[in-house]
């Protein structure tokens, strides 16, 4: 059965999508089988997968509305190395559609059941806003991913997250823990950042993550080439860090 975690910070351009696609792809690098899901209706995972989100006929939008089903919405990015259920535009409606539907923080969870037993890991690629569409992600997760970038607002912004994800826990979704915070776009150079790497090791201990991510152009020139940096550049020291951190979270979840 498919472990799922969702990656998520309220906070743009924090590092999530490039998280997920290269989490993703370095999962399937040492033979895991993954399904990306782009909640976001910017659809940069679905872009940065070499799936073209213009050229979707079906996408996540349809799995929430339940016109299909997510074996009829996947697609393969032989590339990768892992299936991605797309998203574009159209999902940006979805939020609005669903709020009058039954169990429309449900649609999600209901939808990935049907094919949990196809994947050792589902990873969600949420938007950045404590939404509905985040709220189906938050509803189907065994755990939340956080990227953060070690800056002062970056603890700040934090706080909102735990209270949300502490509200899911305790009224929709027991299984929800944040699994780890993950550091990104991390220069060690940077004397704040090694402060606040600190402070988020001693508030957070082991709910940090050992993998460091470092800030790399090659992460950031990837997803032109609709490809994970992992991918694109398996040589770049960015790409090496998110194999590292594939590795740490196949050990992470053998003990959850
Ligand atoms: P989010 O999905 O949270 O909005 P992105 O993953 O899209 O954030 O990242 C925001 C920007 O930062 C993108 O241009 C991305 O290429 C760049 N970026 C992300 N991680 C790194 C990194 N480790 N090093 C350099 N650039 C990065
Ligand atoms: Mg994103």
């Amino acid at each position: 059965m498919a472990k799922i975690f969702c990656v998520a910070n309220q906070k743009g351009g924090v590092g999530k999508t490039t998280t997920t696609v290269n989490l993703a792809a370095g999962l399937g690098k040492i033979g895991q089988r993954v399904l990306m899901v782009d909640l976001d209706p910017q659809g940069n995972a679905t872009m940065g997968s070499g799936i073209d989100k213009r050229k979707l006929k079906l996408s996540v939008y349809d799995v929430l509305l339940e016109s299909a089903s997510v074996a009829e919405v996947r697609v393969r990015s032989e590339k990768c190395g892992y299936d991605v259920l797309g998203s574009n535009r159209e999902l940006a409606g979805a939020e609005v559609e669903l709020v009058d539907l039954d169990h429309r923080d449900q649609r999600l969870k209901q939808a990935l059941a049907k094919v949990a037993d196809e994947y050792d890991f589902i990873l969600i690629d949420c938007p950045p806003s404590l939404s509905m569409l985040t709220l189906n992600g938050l509803c189907c997760a065994h755990g939340v991913i956080v990227p953060m970038q070690c800056e002062y607002f970056a603890l700040e912004g934090l706080t909102d997250l735990v209270n949300t994800i502490k509200q899911v826990h305790a009224n929709l979704n027991k299984d929800l823990q944040i699994i780890g915070l993950l550091r990104v776009m991390f220069d060690p150079r940077i004397t704040l950042q090694q402060q606040v790497s600190d402070q988020l090791k001693s508030h957070f201990g082991d709910k940090v993550f050992n993998t460091v991510i470092p800030r790399n152009v090659r992460l950031a020139e990837a997803p032109s080439y609709g490809l994970p940096g992992v991918i694109f550049d398996p040589s770049a020291r960015g790409s090496q860090a998110f194999v590292e951190f594939a590795n740490e979270m196949v050990e992470r979840i053998r003990k959850m």
